[in-house]
């Protein structure tokens, strides 16, 4: 576990400084050539810059795998936690300190296997945060074993002569979950697309889950240049109130859908597209749903105060 503190925090900034790309960049990140990671992280250092995000307001926080070292390339705040408990930790910050701009970094084994209880939970809870997950459908940092997204057959080192069970979908899974609230999917290669997809993410009011198709060249390339290469494989879900596009970018898509996103139902059935050609956009979006970080301590009726004392209350019954 790795709390990650820049040293912004001893700078003094001028009056109405105006944050450049270079503010949000730290260590170069040392993904393999090719690897999707980069225009993500790209996506959203532009992101920060343009909403001029101030990084002592902003905290990344990851799990384990590729995708999360991405808070060490961010000169903001970060915490690289433990597998999977990337959930639990934003969810604790963004309770506590819910003036800050919190985001998930997560991949398909962090999230969907080990993390899994507390995806579910996350998503119940929706309090405002943006999760990326970056699913490349196999385990990269530790050498290809075979992930929960993994397609059916897929040859790994867990799995040599192929796996054996489907995947889970997790665009599906969380659409099926109570008090969901925002569900989109984009593709890495896709750059203007995963930058619209991002920002309509950030400007949610609660817990925007967004999945990134991610290139692995390393261990899947097989998996993903089918969909790269051919453009039909990409259908794009198209609506007033969904990832907005300007002409240019609408005519690099040769499969363009109508998908209203406050229809739940509709969206379910869009998500089974994935076994033809990958949907991408909006799914969900609901600005009604509960967010648990509007009820913070003050609106529970506990102060900091009472909880200190009944944590000390707790331990003291421990002294001996
Ligand atoms: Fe990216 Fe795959 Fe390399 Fe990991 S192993 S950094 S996911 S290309």
């Amino acid at each position: 576990m790795i709390a990650l503190k820049p040293d912004f925090c001893d700078i003094t900034l001028p009056e109405n400084y105006e944050y450049g790309m270079e503010d949000y960049s730290s260590a170069k990140a040392k993904w393999c050539s090719g690897c999707g990671g980069h225009t993500i992280l790209n996506s959203v250092q532009k992101l920060c810059q343009e909403e001029q995000l101030a990084p002592e307001k902003t905290v990344f926080v990851s799990g384990i795998g590729c995708s999360s070292r991405f808070p060490h390339y961010m000169k903001t705040y970060g915490f690289h936690g433990l597998h999977g408990r990337a959930f639990p930790v934003a969810c604790g910050v963004k309770f506590r300190r819910p003036d800050l701009n919190v985001f998930v970094i997560t991949g398909d084994g962090d999230c969907c296997s080990i993390g899994a209880g507390h995806w579910v939970h996350a998503i119940r809870y929706n309090m405002k945060m943006v999760v990326l997950l970056f699913d490349n459908s196999i385990y990269g940092l530790t050498k290809k074993q075979t992930s929960p997204t993994s397609p059916l057959g897929t040859r790994s080192n867990t799995h040599p002569t192929g796996s054996v069970l489907p995947p889970i979908s997790p665009v599906q899974a969380t659409l099926g979950l109570p008090n969901v609230s925002f569900v989109a999917q984009t593709v890495d290669w896709k750059a203007a697309h995963l930058h619209a997809t991002i920002r309509k993410a950030y400007e949610h009011p609660g817990l925007a889950f967004v999945r990134i198709v991610q290139r692995c060249p390393v261990w899947m390339r097989d998996d993903y240049e089918p969909t790269v290469k051919d453009p039909e494989a990409i259908t794009l879900m198209h609506h007033e109130n969904g990832i907005a596009l300007d002409e240019k970018g609408m005519k690099k898509f040769r499969k363009v859908i109508e998908h209203d996103p406050s229809d739940i139902v509709k969206a379910r059935e869009n998500a089974e597209l994935i076994k033809d050609s990958t949907p991408i956009g909006l799914f969900y979006q609901n600005h009604a749903a509960s967010r648990y970080d509007q009820y913070g301590a003050h609106n529970l009726g506990i102060s900091t105060e009472d909880r200190i004392d009944a944590i000390n209350e707790l331990m003291d019954r421990y002294v001996i």
